[in-house]
């Protein structure tokens, strides 16, 4: 709860956010339509303001903040991702020359493929497949250049200093990422499992494969 009480001691939080921070249990405890009421009377929203009425858990979540030695945001951050990303890890990668960074969430045990279609084979193309909101690029958008080629629907994304393409947007996945896993940084992936895929009838490949299209939905 570091924000906050930094907040507080500037004078600029709200009335929530320090009953928050104290840990008060809200009056009438138990959510009852008239606690509700009478909070809502209390905080008057602001404009824009999305209100997080957190009832009878409101002891838990400060203690698991406190616990966490986390803001309230970041406490609903690691809660979010516990539950949107179960049974998965946080990889982190880039290009060579360090432009490029980002992270992405996907299992320890990877499925990568190992396609032989034109421009694959020609960079030894070697990804597996998130969606896209698992993927997320901290650096290095003004560093990224697009190569694109036939239908144009593949990006082959790679780093203009170093040539290094650490992700893409495959054509079989447009609306997901291709992780280059020998673009991770070492210690979180536990396995790599390689699948051949003949992209060089990639229609054919596409169509008859039973998993691939559902691995950029999340
Ligand atoms: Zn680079």
């Amino acid at each position: 709860m570091v924000r906050v009480k930094k907040a507080a001691a500037k004078g600029g939080v709200s009335e929530r956010s320090r009953r928050s921070a104290q840990g008060d249990p809200p009056k009438g405890a138990g959510g009852t339509k008239a606690a509700v009421k009478r909070q809502a009377e209390k905080e008057p929203k602001e404009e824009g303001e999305q209100p997080l009425d957190l009832g009878g858990q409101r002891q838990r979540w400060v203690h698991f903040a406190k616990q966490q030695k986390l803001s309230s945001e970041e406490a609903a951050k690691l809660l979010l991702d516990s539950f949107e990303y179960k049974g998965l890890v946080k990889h982190s990668g880039g290009c060579h020359c360090g432009a490029v960074r980002f992270e992405v969430w996907a299992s320890a045990d990877i499925h990568v493929f190992d396609c032989n279609c034109s421009v694959c084979v020609k960079k030894q193309n070697h990804h597996f497949i998130v969606p896209a909101s698992r993927f997320k690029l901290l650096k290095g958008s003004e560093s990224l250049t697009t190569y694109k080629f036939n239908t144009k629907k593949a990006l082959h994304t790679f780093c203009k200093f170093c040539g290094v393409q650490s992700f893409y947007t495959p054509r079989s996945n447009p609306d997901g990422y291709g992780i280059a896993p020998h673009c991770l940084d070492e210690g979180t992936v536990h396995s790599v499992h390689v699948e051949q895929i003949n992209g060089k009838d990639w229609e054919k490949a596409i169509k008859e494969h039973k998993t691939i299209g559902s691995m950029s939905k999340s």
